[in-house]
């Protein structure tokens, strides 16, 4: 289907609840999908790289980039600041990409009352023990940070009803069918305007 108008969608999943597979599995199946870069002062996880996964910062220069508005939103998670860049975001949108933001809920909740017009959508686990599984084998945090994670995640679930579309992962090719199906019905209403 052809994208005439650029769009913002915001994703939301707890940790560990694969939303970064399920978004390049629908990469592979659509050219009009980009994800925002954002920046973060947690530390890089191996095989990150700066610039492509997120742009690593120190407190003091994102606390910078706060001051000099330069993030559409940005929230404190697991101790550490994440937030959205304003220029790859008017970027993609004036290009006529679909604009992924793959954030927590309370970034999200800001950018629900600043566009909003945003498609939302929560990816949930199928279940808080198949998370806690699915973090444990990914072994890239140590058990407390798991578990820090879990709670945010029982935290994050709790809110999931204030978005658009709640989806499941639980079959990856199911999940993704449906946020494709998702976004075919949301470029339709919005070319039919
Ligand atoms: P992780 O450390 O696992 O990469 O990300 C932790 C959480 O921060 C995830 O829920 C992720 O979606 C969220 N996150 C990543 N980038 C941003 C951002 O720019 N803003 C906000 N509010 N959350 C973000």
């Amino acid at each position: 289907m052809e994208n005439k108008c650029g769009m913002l969608v915001v994703l939301s999943a707890p940790s560990g609840c694969g939303k970064d597979t399920v978004f390049k599995e629908l990469k592979k199946i659509r050219n009009d999908i980009v994800e925002s870069v954002s920046a973060t002062t947690r530390k890089p996880r191996e095989g990150e790289v700066n610039g492509v996964n997120y742009y690593f910062k120190t407190n003091d220069e994102f606390v910078q980039m706060i001051n000099d508005g330069k993030l559409l939103e940005y929230a404190r998670y697991n101790n550490c600041y994440y937030g959205t860049p304003v220029e790859g975001v008017e970027k993609a949108i004036a290009d006529g990409k679909i604009c992924f933001l793959i954030i927590e809920v309370e970034g999200a909740q800001n950018i629900m009352k600043m566009i909003p017009d945003c498609i939302t959508i929560f990816l949930s686990p199928p279940s808080i023990d198949e998370l806690r599984r699915r973090l444990y084998k990914r072994s890239t945090d140590n058990d407390e940070e798991i578990e820090n994670r879990i709670r945010a995640a029982e935290y994050e679930m709790e809110l999931s009803s204030i978005y658009k579309y709640n989806v499941v992962n639980d079959v990856l090719e199911d999940c993704v069918n449906t946020i494709n199906n998702i976004l075919n019905d949301e470029l339709a209403a919005r070319n039919d305007k």
